[in-house]
């Protein structure tokens, strides 16, 4: 399975916007994309031709696929499952993004980023009512139970995050414990809830040609 090993920071540079990929480093003096505002490449700082429809529509899928670091067969499942329900089919991608476990793991403040709740899940520090979940594609559902696993709470980094829960806001449709370092699926996500500045109806035009 094909891996983006190059510097994530490029990704935003690419997108012509923070993705919030590093954690703190984002919220910082230090982030790329704050410095050189401009594509990566040789051709990044040339004004190009006008982007065609196309284009656009290929951006915006590639922006939301990165920020949730999902893959492009897995997001293109993503796409026809939500197809497949009822309402809109893009809204219904994002509804499934976030129900991810990686990206439930983050929005909660237990992990910076999403890549490292995915790499907290991975390695089993996660669990789901009681139960070990090292999947990060699973999805929640209502009344679900999101904890640190009891031996993992003395892991340095974790313990790190721990420490600035308090300060974190979570989306309505969770609710956190910081004493007890669980969150609960209060709710599945309503499009408000997702409040990341996408155009998902271009998703549903390119995957619609
Ligand atoms: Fe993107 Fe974060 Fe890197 Fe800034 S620091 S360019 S927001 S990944």
């Amino acid at each position: 399975m094909a891996k983006y090993t190059d510097s994530v920071c490029r990704l935003c540079r690419r997108e012509g916007q923070k993705l919030f990929l590093k954690g703190d480093r984002c919220y910082s003096s230090k982030c790329a994309i704050d410095r050189r505002q401009y594509a990566p490449g040789m051709h990044g700082q040339s004004r190009g031709k006008k982007p065609s429809d196309f284009s656009i529509q290929l951006r915006e899928k590639q922006k939301v696929r990165r920020i949730y670091g999902v893959l492009e067969k897995q997001f293109h499942k993503y796409f026809v499952i939500g197809n497949r329900q009822k309402g809109m089919a893009g809204e219904n991608l994002l509804r499934l993004l976030e129900r991810r476990l990686d990206n439930v793991v983050y929005r909660l403040g237990f992990a910076a980023s999403r890549a490292e709740a995915r790499q907290f899940v991975n390695h089993g520090h996660i669990t789901v009512n009681g139960r070990r979940v090292d999947i990060a594609s699973y999805l929640v559902n209502t009344g679900e139970l999101i904890s640190i696993k009891e031996k993992s709470r003395d892991i340095n980094r974790i313990k790190e995050m721990a420490e600035i829960l308090k300060d974190r806001a979570v989306p309505a449709w969770l609710s956190l414990d910081v004493n007890n370092l669980t969150g609960t699926v209060i709710n599945l996500p309503a499009r408000e809830d997702i409040q990341i500045p996408i155009e998902e109806h271009l998703i549903v035009e390119k995957y619609s040609r």
